[in-house]
């Protein structure tokens, strides 16, 4: 039975980190708010995997972001308003460093990182708590969003996989990329925003992370900071990856997805392991668990269409600043002016666009094109 139309002030494409403040933002100030999420869970690019209580654990790692830096206060005030727990990124040890020719060499301490915040029950956690301060039916999860249209009387209809549902205005709230790819817009967008939009990079939309996990943190003992930096790949960087108090004991790399590309998840953990072990020793052969993610192939992150000039320094740009047709507002980190890529970026990309929102006035009419 087809479900009865509704009609929201704003609806929300996206529940990542900034679709989630938007809605979060907007509903406290007594908007009606829908969230339409493409996949079957909230966080999007912030994805943490929990780790069941046992040898390694309990506690979670990230399969997607997972740091935030002193400086960026919007994060900060947050994570303190919904009361999630942070913990330092563990720097402690030496650096390795490996090289084709030279094999692998230690460093004097740990240049490769910079000191970094964590979340002690994962971004995933982070995220899972801003979802709920979200009201009850707010969120629509597995429902991908297909077409945007503006009627007539300046309406915004919007259909995803089972919904149609009418609104005032529309956060958009995904990669440009992603949003001129996935959604057909009447009318159609104008042709500048569509290049500008598609040639758009989605950060971090073309690396594998992949997490290994341990019983111990056995480098730690060695007096290594769990940090590398390989030349020979493929994967190209290396750190501590465990929990506060180095439990679960973890590490995690990232690679190009474009190496890898075709080679099943699986195979890219076995190389991942076997990479570590060159590198930190035979101990790190044997981890319990191996976690991958290649987020090119995640088909709600990163456009299969990757343009071939995909660009970071539109990010921020002017042209996402604007309501498109007065009605539609972009809202992804890829847009925000300060921070972009990061997750502070996310955040004030998501209360930036919650303000645009109160600032237009509702629909008259249609625009014309
Ligand atoms: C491997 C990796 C490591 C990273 N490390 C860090 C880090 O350490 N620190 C840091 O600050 N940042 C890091 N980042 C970046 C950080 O994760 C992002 O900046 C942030 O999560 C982006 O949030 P967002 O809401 O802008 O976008 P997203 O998280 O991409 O959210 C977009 C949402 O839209 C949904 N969606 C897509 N298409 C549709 C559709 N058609 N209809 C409805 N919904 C749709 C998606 O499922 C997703 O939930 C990392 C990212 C990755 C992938």
């Amino acid at each position: 039975m087809a479900e009865e139309r509704r009609r929201y002030d704003v609806i929300v494409v996206g529940a990542g980190a900034a679709g989630l403040v938007a809605a979060e933002a907007l509903g406290r100030n007594g908007y009606s708010v829908l969230v339409c999420e493409a996949r079957s869970r909230v966080g999007g690019r912030l994805v943490s995997h929990q780790i069941a209580p046992g040898a390694a654990g309990p506690g979670a790692v990230d399969l997607g972001g997972t740091w935030f830096w002193d400086h960026e206060g919007f994060v900060e005030a947050i994570t303190d308003q919904l009361g999630v727990e942070t913990f330092p990124q563990h720097l402690a040890g030496d650096a390795l460093y490996e090289s084709a020719p030279a094999g692998v060499q230690r460093l004097q301490g740990n240049p490769v990182d910079v000191p970094a915040r964590r979340f002690a029950h994962g971004a995933g956690g982070m995220v899972s708590a801003l979802a709920g301060r979200l009201p009850e039916g707010v969120l629509r999860l597995d429902e991908p969003v297909r077409s945007v249209e503006i009627l007539p009387d300046g309406v915004v209809r919007v259909q995803s996989r089972t919904l149609t549902a009418d609104a005032d205005q529309v956060i958009l709230a995904l990669p440009p990329a992603l949003a001129v790819e996935q959604i057909r817009f009447t009318p159609a967008l104008p042709a500048d925003l569509v290049l500008a939009a598609a040639s758009t990079a989605v950060w971090m939309g073309s690396m594998v992370k992949a997490v290994a996990l341990f019983d111990q943190a056995r480098w730690r003992r060695a007096g290594l900071s769990g940090s590398a930096i390989s030349h020979a790949g493929p994967f190209r960087e290396f750190h501590d990856h465990s929990g506060p108090g180095g439990s679960p004991a973890a590490l995690f790399g990232f690679a190009p997805s474009a190496g890898l590309a075709g080679v099943p998840l699986d195979e890219i953990g076995e190389v991942f392991v076997h990479q570590l072990s060159r590198i930190f020793g035979t101990h790190a052969a044997e981890p319990s668990e191996v976690r991958v993610v290649d987020w090119s192939r995640e088909q709600y992150t990163a456009p299969q269409t990757v343009h071939p000039y995909a660009r970071t320094d539109l990010y921020g740009a002017d042209v996402f600043q604007l309501p498109v047709f007065g009605r539609l507002h972009w809202a992804s980190t890829e847009v925000s002016p300060a921070f972009p890529g990061h997750i502070e970026g996310a955040v004030r990309a998501g209360f930036a666009a919650a303000r645009r929102v109160s600032e237009t006035p509702a629909p008259a009419a249609a625009p014309s094109r």
